[in-house]
């Protein structure tokens, strides 16, 4: 689905966008969070927690499941890696810097999920919430489909 040229690529600027992210926050990267965000960003198809567990297994630290689900919420709240509701599946942000409204349309052939950004969605999202005088927490927008490549 994606317009991915080189992966290595990909996995290389988000590697780099979240170090200077975290050193411009003041946050440690530790290496499990590293590794993590790593293990997120091997494929364009989201990752299920379990799988991010068994991938840890066998390397040099024991990361027992708590620390590793403490590195993904750490992930998680800043922003680098979005959390798909619907698949129960995490997947790396591809612009960490540059939107708050994340919209996803996730294949379910090949299983990639993208993510689009849409202020035009933002806004009409905002407008329900605010004539409803609904006070929003977390806003999920994910289609199901087949992607061009699919279909
Ligand atoms: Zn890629
Ligand atoms: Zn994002
Ligand atoms: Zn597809």
């Amino acid at each position: 689905m994606l317009d991915c040229q080189d992966h290595e690529v990909c996995i290389e600027s988000a590697m780099r966008e979240a170090e200077s992210i975290c050193q411009e926050k003041g946050l440690r990267f530790t290496e499990l969070r590293r590794e993590v965000l790593r293990l997120i960003w091997l494929s364009h198809i989201p990752t299920k927690a379990y799988d991010i567990l068994e991938k840890l297994k066998g390397k040099a630290w024991s990361a027992k499941p708590p620390t590793v689900y403490r590195a993904l919420d750490f992930l998680l709240e800043t922003g680098l890696v979005h959390k798909l509701d619907s698949i129960n599946a995490y997947i790396g942000c591809s612009h960490p810097r540059e939107h708050d409204g994340c919209y996803f349309l996730i294949c379910t052939d090949c299983n990639e999920a993208k993510e689009c950004c849409s202020p035009e969605l933002t806004d009409a999202i905002e407008l329900a919430w605010s004539k409803n005088s609904f006070r929003p927490k977390k806003v999920t927008l994910e289609v199901l489909g087949q992607c061009g490549q699919c279909d």
